[in-house]
């Protein structure tokens, strides 16, 4: 069985599927509706290194002083996250951010890949925009930054266009603004409907033979040599169970006694028709003020940067009216689609890495979330991995840095 049917859970189902395992997906509500819905739609095979915490005083200061727009937090939940900030922070040292990059390669070199395979056999493929992602950069410094990401992505074979103002017009005409700096990262592929995707990946792992079903995954309970979670069609057993509940791993795991160190970023969008005319033909970053404006099929959807706040704290969407401005300069952005925003809570370990692996301590429970700005880019090869380890087979890199155990729970 496996607990979970976002992006990551659907794609473990149907690699578990396709080696001829008998699969249930279960879900409390329907494939791809809790946060696979509401992401920027980027399969980042390009990523390099991960979000930092921020060096610049003046950065810290703005956030500091809540007028950042690329952070949010609640004051009183920063008191609880405090030793998980304390470990992102020494994460984001410059020896540590390479070796997190070298950690993750081999997850990111197979995302695109593994995502055509899935997505050709879930005809799915419509759902691709192959015109790679831009990043915007106001300032000289921000792009002068990029030089340790530009001499890695050289080394990787990793293809990327740094462009001027004029050359990132040629791509988007109807982007405007005060940036200075761009840079096309080609081979990135991004998704105009990621909830329409992974429900396709589903209805794959149904023709395959699994089955989806409706349950509560705080049901699951160990009975003789199999788990059990209770389901809409009855009770269910299975001798493995992968947990792939993304930000709500938690509220199974705890109960099972496994601790693991994991905060969310929570994030926010909302859709708008574009003004006339205009139009976008791949996501883009405005990476000082970390939203992204992306072409989906709702609209044009604006998703905001990091909020830190309890998972289920009530919504707290300062960052839209922040970023709003800054993106209506940047594109012609006409009606709002949605009085209100859509929230999510990107489910993230201190030192960017997910967990994929066996759980500690109880046999035949697997781990698999934890996967933070890249849980759409990372799904496939997650589920591909996760297979393989599931099967018996040999993983196709070695999962040793995604092992829970990193965390002594
Ligand atoms: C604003 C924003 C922008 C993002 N942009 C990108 C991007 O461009 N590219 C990228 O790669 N990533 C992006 N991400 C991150 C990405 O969306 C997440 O990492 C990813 O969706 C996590 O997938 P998941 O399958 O682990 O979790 P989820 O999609 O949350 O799936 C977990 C599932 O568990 C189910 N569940 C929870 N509790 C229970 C229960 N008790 N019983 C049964 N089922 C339960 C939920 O209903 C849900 O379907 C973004 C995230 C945000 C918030």
């Amino acid at each position: 069985m496996v607990l979970g049917a976002g992006i990551v859970g659907t794609s473990i189902a149907v690699h578990l599927a396709k080696r001829g395992l008998s699969v249930a997906l279960i879900d409390r509500q329907g494939a791809g509706e809790g946060t696979s819905y509401g992401n920027a739609g980027i399969i980042e095979g390009n990523t390099i290194f991960p979000p930092a915490f921020p060096s610049n005083l003046v950065e810290l200061a703005q956030i500091a002083l809540k007028r950042s727009p690329v952070v949010n937090y609640h004051t009183w939940h920063l008191l609880h996250i405090a030793p998980w900030l304390d470990a992102f922070r020494i994460a984001s040292r410059p020896a540590q951010l390479r070796e997190t990059a070298r950690l993750m390669r081999p997850l990111f070199e197979r995302a695109v890949a593994e995502h055509e395979t899935i997505a050709a056999e879930a005809g799915a493929e419509g759902y691709f925009n192959r015109r790679g992602w831009l990043k915007l950069y106001r300032t000289d410094q921000a792009f002068a930054a990029l030089a340790p990401e530009f001499d890695l992505a050289a080394r990787l074979g990793i293809a990327n266009v740094p462009l001027d103002r004029t050359g990132a017009q040629k791509l988007e005409p109807a982007v405007t603004g005060d940036f200075r700096h761009a840079v096309h990262w080609t081979g990135a592929v991004s998704v105009t409907n990621p909830l329409a995707l992974t429900r396709a990946y589903a209805a794959r792992c149904a023709a395959l033979g699994g089955m989806l079903l409706t349950g509560d995954a705080r049901s699951l309970h160990r009975r003789g040599p199999h788990w059990r979670v209770e389901t809409g069609a009855g009770p269910l057993d299975a001798r493995e169970a992968v947990l792939a509940l993304g930000p709500w791993a938690p509220d199974v795991l705890d109960p099972l006694g496994i601790k693991l160190p994991m905060a969310v970023k929570r994030g926010y969008h909302c859709h708008f028709r574009p003004q006339e005319s205009a139009t976008l033909s791949r996501p883009v970053l405005d990476a000082e003020n970390g939203y992204v404006l992306a072409p989906m099929e709702q609209g044009i959807r604006l998703t905001t940067g990091v909020e830190f706040a309890a998972r289920d704290a009530p919504p707290t969407p300062v960052q839209l009216d922040r970023v709003l401005p800054l993106a209506q300069k940047l594109f012609p952005l006409g009606e709002r689609i949605e009085p209100i925003p859509w929230l999510g809570a990107r489910p993230c370990f201190a030192d960017s890495r997910p967990v994929i692996s066996r759980a500690p301590r109880h046999d035949g429970l697997w781990l698999a979330f934890g996967h933070a700005h890249w849980g759409l880019t990372l799904g496939p090869a997650t589920g591909r991995l996760i297979a393989e380890m599931v099967s018996g087979a040999t993983p196709f890199c070695d999962p040793a840095p995604y092992n829970a155990a990193r965390f002594n729970p």
